[in-house]
């Protein structure tokens, strides 16, 4: 893809969540989601494995869950952020411990990026992100546009 060109689009409403935690910050995610229980449950919510079967036992909600993250759930969250199919982005990443799946975690976060969604890395910015007047209204936002490249117009 030479140049990139971009498109508008909209979000719907009810947003769909990513919600992911390394092992030594889950316990952050888990009180964090606990705190905003009554915004995460007007919303769908998934997850890689572990962090997806904790936060549905401690919340008691649905939660979609990937497999685990080092066996390929980060790249499945990320494949469905291209396919604009996960909306925001709650990622609490460790920053104290090398993760083997570091290069997944990397592309996670750059595809995340590509497609423009908003992402939270720590516990302050998701408490922003989710007290957003955004949060439960629809709304345009930008996203690459591929469809002239696709089509071989360039
Ligand atoms: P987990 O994966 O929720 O399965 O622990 C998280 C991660 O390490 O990416």
């Amino acid at each position: 893809m030479s140049r990139i060109s971009f498109t508008r689009a909209t979000l719907q409403a009810r947003k769909r969540i990513a919600l992911v935690a390394h092992d030594h910050c889950k316990e952050f995610l888990l009180d964090w989601s606990e705190r905003q229980r009554d915004k995460l449950a007007r919303h769908h919510l998934l997850a890689t494995g572990t962090t997806g079967l904790l936060l549905s036992r401690r919340l008691e909600l649905p939660v979609e869950s990937m497999i685990s993250g080092p066996l390929g759930g980060d790249q499945q969250i990320g494949a469905r952020i291209a396919e604009r199919r996960v909306d925001m982005l709650v990622f609490f990443w460790d920053p104290f411990e090398p993760q083997p799946h570091d290069p997944d975690i990397k592309a996670l976060l750059r595809v995340a990026a590509v497609w423009n969604i908003p992402v939270a890395c720590n516990e302050s910015s998701a408490d922003y992100m989710l007290s957003s007047a955004l949060l439960d209204q629809a709304h345009d936002y930008r996203i690459p546009d591929y469809t002239a490249y696709l089509d071989g117009r360039r």
